[in-house]
């Protein structure tokens, strides 16, 4: 496995709840080192154009009202096989489905809410 980078969101009801620090643990423990990070609210219009794949998508209003309602952590992750190891540690999109241990599983609340986005 090559060293790569990968694009990570920790997104608004994570950071409402006060777990950027356990969820940053995560990523360390495994590996994975912090590139880059940036706390900030995303405009109506970038989080349409980043989101813009699921343009079609039933759901799609609701999660750009999500995922603009609050601070999000933006960070880039660095380290070997970095886009697989963060799926992996992430979980599936829905927290009830997500293996036991993973952030989602830990941290979401539903599959819209669902603590972080992770792109790759
Ligand atoms: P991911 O790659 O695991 O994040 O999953 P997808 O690319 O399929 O979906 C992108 C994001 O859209 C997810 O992380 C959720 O926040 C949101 N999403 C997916 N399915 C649903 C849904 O059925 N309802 C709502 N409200 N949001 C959803």
């Amino acid at each position: 496995m090559s060293k790569e980078v990968t694009f990570s969101i920790i997104k608004p009801n994570a950071v409402k709840k006060g777990v950027i620090g356990n969820i940053i643990e995560q990523f360390e423990n495994a590996g994975l080192k912090i590139a880059a990070a940036k706390l900030t609210v995303i405009s109506r219009k970038k989080c349409e154009e980043f989101y813009a794949e699921h343009k079609e998508r039933p759901f799609f209003g609701e999660l750009v009202d999500f995922m603009t309602s609050g601070p999000v952590v933006l960070m880039a992750l660095s380290g070997e096989g970095a886009v697989l190891k963060n799926r992996e540690i992430m979980g599936a999109t829905d927290p009830k489905k997500a293996a036991p241990g993973t952030i989602r599983a830990k941290h979401g609340d539903s599959v819209g809410e669902n603590a972080v986005h992770g792109s790759g």
